[in-house]
């Protein structure tokens, strides 16, 4: 009770100065590194968005705002846990190399084109979100590039979320910027960045490569430390700046 208290009066300062309290960055809170791999059960929060409180609070205001303006933003997929990860990984891994016969490396650069190693994903932290309009009816798969551009059916949400996601601390992580490498351009993946800049200093800290060598599971065996150093620098670090 007295620490309800004390955040609620926390909240009340920081509306006084004119500050949203979403802006401050989460910097003082230690996040383990199984916490950041995924790998430990965090509190969650709002049925259908699965965030972290801060990310779930500020989501809902901005959904609010979209609503108004006639978007209504679903998420498709928020907090995935390491072993929900480790299962797309070998799903993926398999049918490239024994559905499809390819060579391991070569399906392993084909996954992360768009995939992510287990323990890497930004979904671990519970502050990133896939969100989509749900007032379109698409056929097919709707995280598509296109479905966002010209005649697409997303071009309104993602023109509002161009002019109005960053109010709510919400950015694009993997941007269309040409020289931009790792993942591919994602127009509907968002982090609450509050919160997953600091969690990505914290993790950028861990010897990350190290850890991700000693895992045991489909595709693992092809890992070099060359390799995992080259993916932390293009897929972990080599994203929209403002995250950094
Ligand atoms: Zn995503």
């Amino acid at each position: 009770m007295q620490r309800r208290t004390f955040i609620n009066k926390s909240s009340a300062a920081a509306l006084a100065i004119g500050l949203a309290p979403s802006i401050f960055l989460q910097e003082d809170y230690e996040y383990s590194i199984s916490e950041l791999m995924g790998k430990e059960d965090i509190e969650l929060f709002g049925k259908g968005i699965n965030l972290r409180k801060e990310a779930h609070d500020a989501f809902l205001e901005m959904k609010k705002a979209a609503y108004n303006d006639g978007i209504d933003l679903k998420i498709v997929s928020s907090f995935r846990d390491y072993e929900r990860q480790k299962a797309i990984f070998e799903r993926k891994f398999l049918t490239y190399t024994e559905d499809d016969g390819i060579n391991p490396l070569d399906a392993i650069d084909k996954i992360i084109e768009y995939s992510t190693i287990p323990g890497t994903s930004r979904h671990h932290w519970g502050t990133d979100i896939d969100v989509i309009d749900g007032y379109r009816k698409v056929e097919g798969d709707v995280l598509v590039p296109h479905k966002y551009e010209n005649e697409g059916p997303f071009v309104d949400f993602k023109k509002w979320m161009d002019e109005n996601s960053e109010t709510y601390g919400f950015y694009l992580v993997y941007t269309d910027e040409p020289k931009r490498r790792g993942f591919k351009y994602e127009p509907w993946h968002y982090s609450y960045a509050p919160l997953s800049i600091p969690m990505l200093e914290q993790f950028r800290g861990k010897n990350i490569a190290s850890l991700l060598l000693r895992e045991d599971y489909y595709g693992a065996e092809n890992f070099t430390m060359g390799f995992l150093k080259s993916y932390i620098q293009n897929n972990i670090l080599d994203i929209n700046r403002d995250l950094l």
